[in-house]
């Protein structure tokens, strides 16, 4: 037939997941953790469900969790939406990234990434009949330059997006970086859609720079994130998106038709949840950093070289001591010979910087998962 989407195949995570499951590797590759998540949220989520809470919930999410993301937005950014009309529950991140993208993007308009980038944006934009541009990041610090970025801009430029932590590389935006954006973006059109889904994941005592601390910023913005990352449950697929009154309106007018509501009992577990442990919040960073400085530490000694991680639960190793495959090759010839499944970079790019030798490891999982891998590791 006539694609849509003639470049798109099955994403690099689950070919790199099936891969891992067909040679039993330890699989580092897709991102999500292999604990358990907490008791609570399991208990709350057993309770909804006896409950009676198994119906269509309200369009926009329950009135209780978008409260609950009200508060915790106030209470970790200084500022709260209104849950009512800036609060949208979704079905992860990736619907969200999809229903702002189609709420506000028109055929023959432009979207700029920034590469690499996480890969559903790119089909979401092509979907809208619109084009993505890519600005390259710094291909080794994964730090944004602002010039490129202005650039890009021309009279069809619709949608900005950012995301930090960043996926794959973990690199963090710097207020300096977030006063770039503003001017950018100050007397323009242009949208933002902020993609913070690994915005509790941050390490050094860094903060992480939230669009929703920005008043500028945030009137003409997305920001999207997602439980699956802060409570260990990836596969429940609940995010939310706050955006101001009039681009959450819209943004709903997606979601209605894109899958009307999310699933419900999770609603109400994720309401009880972050109103019962708000640590957790600010547990999560360090509970992550001791994983990544652990896994660090292995990965030293073996020829795996690993770049800094200021946030998020990837880490990207340059194995150009190892191997002179091109990162495709390498991550599956690393997940069909030694064991170990890694993600390559390539696809998170419109052109990868050519000799980059970088794959990502997932370190969101139990020590006995991350030492075996390091055994494997050790032996390159
Ligand atoms: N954006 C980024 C940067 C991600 O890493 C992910 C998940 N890997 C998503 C969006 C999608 O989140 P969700 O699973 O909640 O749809
Ligand atoms: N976001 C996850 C990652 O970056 C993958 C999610 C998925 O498989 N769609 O690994």
């Amino acid at each position: 037939i006539d694609t849509k989407l003639p470049r798109v195949g099955t994403t690099i995570f689950t070919v790199m997941s099936q891969l891992a499951m067909e040679h039993q590797a330890v699989n580092l590759g897709q991102g999500f953790p292999d604990f358990p998540v907490p008791d609570l949220l399991v208990e709350s989520l057993d309770r909804a469900m006896r409950a009676g809470h198994n119906q269509y919930a309200p369009m926009t999410g329950i009135p209780a969790l978008r409260s609950a993301i009200a508060n915790k937005t106030e209470r970790v950014y200084g500022w709260r939406p209104d849950a009512d009309r800036e609060v949208t529950v979704t079905s992860g991140a990736t619907e969200a990234i999809f229903d702002a993208i189609h709420a506000v993007v028109r055929a023959g308009e432009e979207v700029i990434v920034l590469d690499p980038c996480y890969d559903c944006y790119e089909p979401a934009i092509d979907l809208a009949g619109a084009r993505a541009v890519h600005v390259p990041l710094d291909p080794r610090t994964f730090a944004p330059d602002w010039n490129l970025v202005r650039a890009a801009i021309t009279p069809r430029t619709r949608m900005l997006m950012i995301n930090s932590p960043h996926n794959p590389s973990g690199a963090m935006l710097s207020q300096a970086d977030m006063a770039e954006v503003a001017n950018i973006l100050r007397d323009t059109e242009i949208v933002l859609l902020s993609d913070e889904v690994y915005e509790h994941i941050v390490f050094d005592g860094a903060r992480h720079e939230s669009v929703l601390r920005y008043p500028e910023l945030r009137e003409r913005a997305f920001v999207i994130s997602s439980f699956g990352k802060t409570y260990h449950c990836t596969g429940w697929k609940i995010g939310y998106c706050i955006a101001p009154p009039a681009l959450s309106a819209e943004f709903r007018k997606v979601h209605q038709y894109n899958t009307f509501c999310s699933f419900a009992p999770a609603q109400h577990a994720f309401a009880e949840m972050i109103e019962r442990d708000p640590a957790h919040y600010d547990t999560l960073g360090a509970f992550y950093e001791a994983k990544r400085d652990h896994f660090a530490a292995q990965l030293r000694e073996t020829r795996l070289v690993p770049l800094p991680v200021p946030g998020g639960y990837f880490q990207l190793v340059d194995y150009s001591a190892v191997s002179d495959l091109d990162d495709l090759a390498f991550c599956r010839w690393l997940t069909t010979e030694h064991g170990v499944a890694a993600i390559p970079l390539s696809p998170f790019y419109e052109t990868p910087p050519p000799g980059q030798r970088l794959a990502r490891l997932c370190f969101a999982k139990n020590q006995a998962t991350l030492d075996a891998a390091i055994d494997r590791l050790r032996k390159l």
